[in-house]
């Protein structure tokens, strides 16, 4: 028998994942001798066997990996060590360049509940229990390579039992990070705002149990930072909660203890019911049906955002419960996700009664990843926990290391570093000091994480965004990317495109090549130009910014733009006498009123004239609302048309008007928006793409592919402003990216 030597260098997400004990059980099984060990990019694997039994393992490493594994890419050569006594994994080489990817945060596996629903298991209610399959990893790492010491599970001393099971190449918690038990891990005090301690560990989850179902609003630290939660079915309290939050109507996403109960309040699909149990547990937008949650947690649309307890702590308090729950992102409104007790103690004071806290501290934050299913694809909303870091590795013969700092809206980052993408949690909107913080925060650790030093920058083309105030300080060659553009690209990208498509980027404001605001936009283009081939007539934004919430002001601009002899007595009685003037002033002088072509702007235009919503108090809320009046038994449409590059639509406000029907007019905007996509996608052969947060709108996805089902969406990343990084990569690019 001839003996060969092979060594392997494998790159992926192969850190962390107990990728080295599933080797060592693998060289076990095919009678090999080597080593393995974790270097600065990936694992390196040495054997020693026969040729069948290499082949073998080959073909294992790749049909057996762990569920939390990716290989990207498997370098063989020949080996030249040779005569090992046995199979070792050995310690992590001292590394030099950082590049290893950081895995997310995991959902709890079902050994792990199992284990902790056992009375006889040594974990039975361990409220931290977790392997190298599940728990968090993101939100505890300091810097790579993830090992303990890097954790912030470094100040906890393993007791010998869990020592053992670290130890131990055939555990299943062989060199899991954060491996605990009730011993020697971190642990939970449920305090009020006086910082009282009311109880520890167990009791505190019960009892934060029975202060939820008293109508409290109480926190508690989850994975990726704190939750706010509330009974779901208490109206006195979600309202409570709304007042103290300052948070009129945006919907809250609900927990829910099963399945079963998801399917009890909301209709939900196999797809979708797949989507809400995957391993990254993120919040599903389902529709509802009759059912015991309370108006109150999200008013006035027919949507409900649902999950599943993700981590054992959740877990735990809905075995309590019982009860369907509110947990929502612990922030104050439009900042990030709060991580430690200080800042709930610092910002929430007026609004929490008690939380429950652990002494293991929340390095990274991340919020919940929200989704939604369409046409039995995912459609990304906010790409965070359990998904992000993403890591995409694709071909290119790109060498530089280049940042893309993204939009300003739902920002996120992402660099790209030998041959891979790596895109951040969500950041979120850069209007406040808390979240610019964070959005710095955020570059800090990846650039440590990856030892990362730019060749290029990419910013958007607003000269007033953060992220492009910020790019433009950096003493680095910069290259500002067109918004819209950005969207198409990565979502060229996702579908592994490089040639000409026709890319629709509709969203509700984007800086436009001419100055104006743009989000209406049919580019003809590739990865290296585009060319905006048709876009929505502009309308003056009365007053700039004051448009963005007082949306009767969009409707009126177009109403004074139409200059006809129709009555709109019933729209204009909305506004006093002196406003009216003002405003007519402020229309024919132009002042302070942006020219906008945005889509987003016209559903607020839409809802307005329905009279369904006259100021709007989140992004999309216009949208969401004439979403749930769409009446499928209504088949018409306005009249909108393309009139050479120009999309016409301004006159439809008084088919509106006439119709006065608020279903028939939200059906017939949604149906027009359908069929004006369908007839310019049909004057072009080319493949037609959908990016931007408009797209979010699923009833006007499903009508256009009703219309023509080969049109493509956004699905893996973010189809709002959360992938704009992402295409600002890709047109940096200097050679064609292609996905293995
Ligand atoms: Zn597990
Ligand atoms: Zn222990």
């Amino acid at each position: 028998m001839i003996i060969e030597h092979f060594k392997y260098s494998v790159e992926g997400v192969v850190q962390g994942v107990g990728f080295r004990p599933f080797v060592y059980s693998l060289a076990q099984k095919h009678a090999l001798k080597g080593f393995v060990l974790n270097d600065s990019v990936g694992v390196q694997i040495a054997v020693e066997g026969s040729s069948e039994d290499i082949s073998f393992f080959e073909k294992d490493l790749y049909d057996k990996l762990p569920p939390l594994a990716r290989i990207d890419s498997l370098k063989k050569e020949q080996c030249n060590i040779e005569n090992f006594d046995s199979f070792k994994i050995v310690k992590s080489k001292n590394l030099q360049s950082k590049s290893s990817l950081v895995s997310p945060d995991f959902a709890m596996c079902d050994d792990c509940l199992n284990e902790m629903r056992d009375k006889h298991n040594r974990r039975f209610n361990y409220f931290f229990i977790n392997c190298t399959n599940c728990g968090p990893r993101y939100s505890i790492v300091k810097t790579v390579p993830y090992d303990r010491p890097n954790t912030s599970m470094s100040s906890f001393v393993m007791c010998k039992e869990c020592q053992k099971e670290y130890d131990n190449p055939t555990d299943r918690r062989y060199h899991a990070q954060p491996i605990s038990c009730e011993i020697c891990g971190p642990t939970l005090s449920l305090k009020d705002m006086n910082d009282k301690i009311i109880s520890t560990n167990l009791n505190a989850i019960e009892d934060l149990a029975n202060f939820i179902k008293d109508g409290h609003i109480v926190a508690m630290k989850g994975m990726g930072g704190f939750h706010l939660i509330c009974d779901a079915t208490n109206c006195k309290t979600i309202q409570m909660l709304r007042d103290k939050k300052n948070r009129p109507s945006k919907p809250f996403a609900v927990m829910l203890r099963s399945i079963e109960d998801i399917e009890s309040v909301c209709s939900i699909t196999d797809i979708e019911k797949s989507t809400v149990c995957s391993r990254d547990r993120p919040i599903v937008l389902l529709r509802t049906k009759p059912n015991n949650i309370s108006p109150y947690v999200a008013p006035f649309i027919d949507r409900l955002g649902v999950f599943l307890p993700y981590t054992p702590l959740h877990v735990k308090l809905l075995d309590f419960l019982q009860h369907p729950i509110i947990a929502t992102s612990a922030n104050r409104s439009g900042e990030p996700i709060i991580t430690n007790e200080e800042d709930l103690k610092a910002k929430l004071d007026d609004v929490v009664d008690y939380y429950l806290d652990y002494n293991r501290d929340i390095i990274n934050s991340s919020d919940d990843t929200v989704l939604q299913v369409i046409a039995g694809k995912n459609l990304m909303m906010r790409a965070s926990r359990g998904i992000t870091p993403l890591s995409i590795k694709f071909n290119t013969k790109d060498k530089r290391k280049i940042l893309a700092i993204g939009a300003h809206q739902k920002n996120a980052i992402a660099i790209y570093i030998n041959n891979q993408l790596i895109l951040s949690p969500f950041i979120g909107d850069l209007d406040n000091i808390s979240t610019i913080d964070s959005f710095h925060k955020t570059l800090k650790t990846f650039i440590d994480f990856y030892d990362f030093e730019p060749d290029l920058i990419i910013c958007d083309k607003h000269p007033l965004y953060e992220t492009t105030k910020w790019a433009k300080k950096q003493n680095k060659p910069l290259v500002q990317v067109q918004h819209h553009y950005a969207h198409v690209l990565s979502c060229m990208f996702e579908h592994n495109l490089d040639e000409q498509v026709l890319g629709v980027a509709w969203d509700g404001t984007g800086y436009g090549d001419d100055g104006t605001i743009w989000g209406g936009e049919f580019f003809v283009c590739d990865r290296v130009k585009y060319e905006r081939v048709a876009y929505f007539e502009p309308f003056l934004l009365l007053g700039g910014d004051a448009s963005i919430k007082d949306i009767k002001r969009v409707a009126l601009s177009i109403i004074f733009d139409n200059k006809d002899d129709v009555v709109y007595d019933s729209f204009l009685s909305k506004f006093s006498k002196s406003q009216l003037n003002l405003l007519k002033q402020i229309h024919e002088k132009r002042l302070n009123s942006p020219k906008c072509s945005a889509v987003g702007r016209l559903f607020d235009m839409v809802a307005t004239v329905a009279g369904v919503c006259d100021v709007v108090s989140y992004d999309g809320e216009s949208g969401l609302i004439l979403e749930s009046l769409y009446d499928e038994n209504i088949k018409d449409s306005y009249d909108i048309y393309l009139d050479g590059k120009i999309i016409r639509y301004k006159h439809i406000i008084k088919d509106m008007i006439i119709d006065n029907n608020s279903k028939i007019i939200a059906s017939k905007f949604i149906n027009a928006l359908a069929k004006i996509i369908v007839e310019i996608s049909d004057t072009y052969n080319l493949k037609t793409l959908l990016s931007g947060g408009v797209f979010q709108n699923r009833t006007l996805v499903e009508k256009i592919l009703e219309k023509k089902g080969s049109i493509l969406f956004q699905s893996r990343l973010p189809i709002n402003d959360g992938s704009i990084a992402v295409g600002q990569i890709i047109s940096a690019l200097s050679h064609k990216p292609t996905l293995p």
